[in-house]
């Protein structure tokens, strides 16, 4: 593969056609938009097809000029338009010395990567914004600390096909492309993405296919990446139809941040088509409530009216996500977006991690931050995958102190001990 590959926006075989979506017609108004964000309503007024922030349409103005609203709004636009190397990131960001060496030296796999809609919620003048972190590089991702490796999941040791992972019995991972439309520098799979050490191609996605077809035992298959939403939406639908019609295969996910960093991508065209193979289930990777825009709760929107329940993945990042006020403001905006906050991960021993990690401590005291002082709903499961492919295995502060006889020692969230009868 190239050092950058193309979008996925063709798919595999490079041949999709491009999608055509105008500007669609204006919705009924949503019930819970205008709530969130009044701003909406007037959008709808205006019959856009897509509701633009104030943030975004300033900043397009003053670094896209000749772009219209329209083509703001369209997801191949945004895609070709990604901020993609030094000179591009220095045109919108004044950039520290750090980052501008560690984006120089930077070549092989996880490119440098931005929507220019994401990029318009990046800080211009502090290097310490959380979002600015998670998607600029610095130096720290050149070094490679104890305990880091390039596949720390141990996925390739249980691929038996390329580009599937069946770790645990009644599922798979099937990694459809290594395309996302912006790259975390904390990526699990950074060996493999935009332009890694796998290609892509619909022979392999016919051989993954196949192996599904052969294990009866395979329930539940996970769309992953890459991001399978940055796949045109024929292609998406080729597989998902091949999928769907293996008998044994109960239900489809699909893993994605292309409603946080890529919204207008989840056209009305996308949403006819994924509703039409339910049930199918979809975890969206947040990592700040900085992200929670009009346009992500208009992304989410559609997505849940689309009837696909929604779960969010968290990675826990220092310095970004890992106090309890952060953690519980992301939370109870993803309530709000109808979004049930699913994983939280401790952030996988990837090389060149270390400066994103937090101590495994900061992860249980902020669930027990969260747990008993808000909404069930609100408390994700905080897991570590386990290094070497063990799988994800949960973890919780301690609340059971021990035994007493015929009694179970408990502890609340307020720290006061109760005993439960337990013969
Ligand atoms: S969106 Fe997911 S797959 Fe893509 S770079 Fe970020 S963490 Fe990796």
């Amino acid at each position: 593969m190239d050092s950058e590959p193309r979008p996925a926006l063709a798919g595999p075989d490079e041949s999709a056609a491009a999608e055509t979506e105008a500007v669609e017609p204006p919705e009924p108004p949503s019930t819970i938009l205008p709530r969130l964000f009044p701003a909406t309503v007037k959008e709808r007024e205006r019959g856009a097809s897509f509701p633009q922030s104030e943030r975004s349409r300033t900043f397009r103005r003053r670094f896209f000029p000749s772009a219209t609203a329209i083509h703001w709004n369209d997801w191949r636009w945004q895609v070709q338009h990604r901020i993609r190397d030094l000179a591009e990131l220095a045109r919108i960001i004044r950039l520290s010395a750090e980052e501008r060496a560690a984006v120089a030296r930077h070549s092989g796999p996880l490119p440098i990567g931005i929507t220019p809609y994401y990029a318009s919620l990046l800080s211009e003048t502090d290097p310490a914004q959380p979002l600015r972190r998670t998607h600029i590089p610095i130096e720290g991702e050149y070094l490679t600390s104890p305990g880091e490796s390039g596949d720390p999941l141990g996925e390739d040791h249980h691929s038996p096909v390329p580009g599937l992972v069946h770790r645990y019995p009644d599922r798979v991972l099937f990694l459809a492309t290594g395309f996302c439309s912006t790259y975390c520098r904390y990526c699990t799979r950074s060996r493999m993405m935009g332009g890694g050490e796998m290609s892509f191609s619909l022979r392999q996605w016919e051989r993954a296919i196949a192996y599904i077809e052969a294990h009866g035992e395979i329930r539940d298959v996970l769309l992953s990446g890459g991001d399978p939403l940055t796949i045109a939406t024929e292609k998406l639908e080729w597989l998902l139809a091949r999928l769907r019609a293996i008998r044994h295969v109960e239900f489809l996910r699909i893993g994605t941040k292309v409603p946080v960093v890529l919204p207008q991508r989840i056209t009305r065209d996308l949403t006819r088509m994924l509703r039409r193979y339910h049930p199918l289930w979809m975890s969206i990777h947040f990592t700040h409530p900085d992200e929670l825009t009009l346009e992500v709760a208009e992304s989410t929107a559609r997505l849940a009216d689309a009837g696909i329940p929604l779960g969010s993945q968290t990675v826990l990042l220092k310095g970004i996500n890992d106090s309890v006020p952060v953690m519980r403001s992301l939370m109870h905006g993803l309530l709000k977006l109808r979004v049930r906050p699913y994983y939280l991960y401790q952030c996988d021993p990837i090389r060149g991690s270390a400066h994103f990690r937090t101590s495994v401590a900061k992860g249980l005291e902020i669930i027990e931050g969260l747990r008993g002082h808000t909404t069930g709903y609100a408390v994700p499961h905080f897991v570590i995958d386990a290094p070497g492919g063990g799988g994800k295995i949960p973890l919780l502060p301690d609340y059971v102190l021990g035994r007493e006889e015929d009694t179970v020692v408990l502890r609340n969230y307020e720290g006061r001990i109760y005993r439960y009868p337990d013969m």
